[in-house]
């Protein structure tokens, strides 16, 4: 039963000429799948209206060729075959009474145009206006009848788009794209109708949302995604003027890492007072995303007059049903998203998104999950898995709910594996949820038994008489300094001044001094200790191989926050360099490029290269297959970090993935699942 407090979520709403049956709003979000995708992004979206979301959008749709984000998959909506694709789509979304948004996107001078190797338009003579993007690429200032042409586009793509059974439609006016281009005064140098006063910066815009409205036919709502910045009250000016001209309002704040942040620097719901204000100006509905994970905050939200709709993306990836279970009242099983941005990394690198949480997203046509129907096994058996962390706790969830009887066996006193130690890390706090809904799930199972502080060993292991054994006993940090950019051992004269990163995670304590980390890995682990070190009064230097600390931090959006709070807490940050030999107080780095080398002084030093499976147990068990058989062991078979050190969000995936294939013979080192072949 639903709790009375949240009915708000549940009220439906007009938004112009549709009605959206509640208040649950999954903004545009990218995918990683793009056009050449259509089966998997339909089989995903529709998976959300499935799960309760009354609005279900696209991805940036461009609307024309001249707007090409190649290599990075965007949709398109350019001819009959997209118009094809996308009514995939719109169908899944409807077959549950949810509504179909596409969000038609000019990318202006924002991107390279690789694929269709036109020009790009933007709106001055410069390099591409993505700060992220080093191409050398030079977009062509647009003239007058390049406006027309981009107007003409938009409103034939949203033509395409009613064809297609679209039942909102964007123009999409942020994200450094043409359009916030138009209205900024620092890119926007134009002299004519078009430039100069707030009054003409806006006036694509509102050009745009009027022949879009035309160009549907009325038939179809037009929104309008756009960006303030609260310390810019121009911005605020902007929206005045627009205000009643779009049926919605996609709101969100100009400050990328904020709308998009990464849980270490942004909680749940950072945007609301900026959002609050820009709603007073409008009488139009409005929708902003927050990283909404908590129904009480939602409702609380739409009660407080500050937005009309609750956007979401991340939550709505980690949980496509989070509405059917505020509706059901089982609000405690939402899988809370943890804000790490493996989603958007994904995307970023250009390959379908996954999710930390949810193992089962971008798999939904592939693979045929869903997030929260497996199939029962057909033989109930008696299955051990070792280890707690993410990849044992998710194979134990599954085959609990497959129906088999599951051990899981946990050395530790507290479950979790890496999430429990590292969520006490600075800022990772929210990581723990991979655990807690785990936990949460695994303890509604009767036939799921955990056994904490029960670190087994071989014997131990075959006298529990199982049918099947599932090794994820993880992974530890190495000190030998062997990864990418080292292929033997470090040069050590002091290996007792050697610490490994876990001794720092679990907080053991360390002599004093200066400590360099050594970032071979680029991903948050740098950063994040060296933070942690200096919160505990050392001095720390971050020495990387990479242009940047933190580098992959590019791809997850938080490089610069990251970066930024490192020379906050004084961290000295040496880049492009390599570890070539440490001891007695000093270590010996070369440059990358030159091989010059470098002497810093440094007391202690933790090597952050590599991490070294524990798999003494699973080499144990697998050797003798005698042995096994004579236990009646089935088979054994390593998951997760135990098998190749990885993300949480790959571990999690091992789990789900083993505990789907056990008793089946087809294994998906076999088979890859389905794949989208080009018509031919
Ligand atoms: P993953 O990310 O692959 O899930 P983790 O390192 O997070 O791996 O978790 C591994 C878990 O396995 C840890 O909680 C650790 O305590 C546990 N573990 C390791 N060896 C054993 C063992 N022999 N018996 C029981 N638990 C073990
Ligand atoms: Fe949230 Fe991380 Fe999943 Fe993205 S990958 S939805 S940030 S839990």
């Amino acid at each position: 039963m639903r709790d009375a407090r949240h009915d708000i979520l549940f009220e439906p709403l007009q938004i112009g000429p549709v009605t959206t049956k509640n208040r649950f709003y999954q903004v545009p979000h990218c995918t990683g799948m793009g056009w050449q995708s259509p089966k998997k992004l339909a089989a995903m979206r529709g998976l959300k209206a499935e799960g309760g979301w009354g609005v279900v959008c696209t991805e940036y749709c461009s609307v024309h060729p001249t707007s090409d984000d190649s290599a990075y998959p965007l949709a398109t909506l350019w001819d009959t075959q997209d118009i094809k694709a996308q009514a995939l789509m719109t169908e899944r979304v409807h077959e549950h009474g949810a509504l179909a948004g596409v969000e038609l996107w000019l990318g202006g001078g924002f991107v390279a145009n690789f694929g269709t190797r036109i020009p790009p338009l933007g709106l001055q003579d410069r390099p591409l206006t993505n700060p992220s993007v080093l191409h050398p690429v030079q977009c062509r200032r647009i003239d007058k009848d390049d406006i027309r042409d981009l107007r003409r586009w938009h409103a034939e793509a949203a033509k395409r788009a009613v064809t297609a059974g679209f039942d909102i439609v964007y123009v999409y006016a942020n994200h450094g794209y043409l359009l916030s281009q138009f209205l900024s005064a620092e890119t926007n140098e134009r002299t004519d109708e078009y430039g100069g006063s707030q009054e003409n910066r806006t006036r694509i815009v509102r050009e745009l949302i009027e022949e879009t409205r035309e160009a549907v036919g009325g038939e179809i709502a037009v929104a309008t995604r756009f960006s303030i910045d609260p310390s810019d009250s121009e911005t605020y000016d902007a929206l005045g003027l627009l205000a009643e001209y779009p049926d919605l309002w996609d709101l969100t704040v100009s400050d990328y890492d904020i709308e998009m942040g990464v849980s270490r620097f942004v909680k749940e719901g950072a945007m609301v007072d900026a959002v609050a204000q820009a709603k007073s100006l409008t009488g139009k509905p409005v929708v902003a995303v927050g990283r909404f994970t908590s129904a009480d905050t939602m409702a609380a939200t739409i009660r407080s007059g500050a937005q009309d709709l609750i956007g979401a993306a991340r939550p709505s990836i980690a949980d496509p049903f989070l509405p059917n279970k505020i509706d059901e009242g089982r609000s405690d099983e939402i899988r809370e998203c943890i804000g790490c941005n493996i989603c958007y990394a994904h995307n970023s690198i250009g390959v379908p998104i996954r999710c930390t949480q949810n193992p089962t997203m971008g798999e939904e046509w592939r693979l045929g999950w869903h997030p929260e129907r497996v199939a029962s096994a057909e033989t109930k058996e008696r299955i051990l898995v070792i280890g707690a962390g993410p990849a044992g706790l998710e194979a134990a969830r599954v085959l609990g709910e497959r129906g088999h009887d599951v051990m899981l066996a946990e050395g530790e006193r507290v479950p979790g594996g890496r999430v429990t130690r590292e969520s006490k890390l600075p800022g990772l706090s929210e990581w723990a949820r991979v655990r807690d809904w785990r936990m949460g799930q695994i303890e509604k199972l009767p036939n799921v038994a955990l056994y904490p502080e029960s670190r087994l060993n071989a014997e131990e292991t075959l006298g529990l008489e199982a049918d099947h054994i599932l090794v994820a006993t993880g992974a530890r940090w190495a000190t030998d300094g062997i990864g990418r950019h080292r292929n033997s051992a470090l040069e050590c004269s002091e290996p007792t001044a050697v610490i490994s990163a876990d001794t720092v995670i679990d907080k053991l304590p360390l002599p004093d001094g200066r400590v360099m980390i050594f970032d071979d890995d680029h991903y948050y682990m740098g950063p994040v200790l060296a933070l942690a070190l200096r919160k505990r009064g050392h001095d720390v230097i971050l020495v990387t191989p990479a242009g940047r600390a933190g580098a992959w931090g590019s791809y997850t959006e938080e490089i610069f926050a990251s970066n930024a709070a490192l020379i906050e807490a004084g961290v000295e940050i040496q880049t492009n360099q390599v570890l070539e030999f440490f001891g007695k107080g000093r270590a010996i780095c070369s440059c990358l490029f030159s091989g010059k080398v470098r002497e810093s002084s440094a007391d202690l030093m933790i090597p952050l290269t590599r991490r070294i499976p524990d798999d003494k147990l699973f080499m144990s068990l697998s050797s003798d297959a005698g042995r096994l058989s004579e236990s009646g062991v089935g088979s054994v078979r390593r998951i997760g970090d135990c098998e190749a050190p990885g993300t949480i969000a790959a571990a999690v995936h091992a789990g789900y993935r083993a505990a789907m294939e056990l008793g089946s013979s087809a294994t998906l080192t076999e088979t890859f699942g389905r794949r989208e072949h080009p018509v031919l």
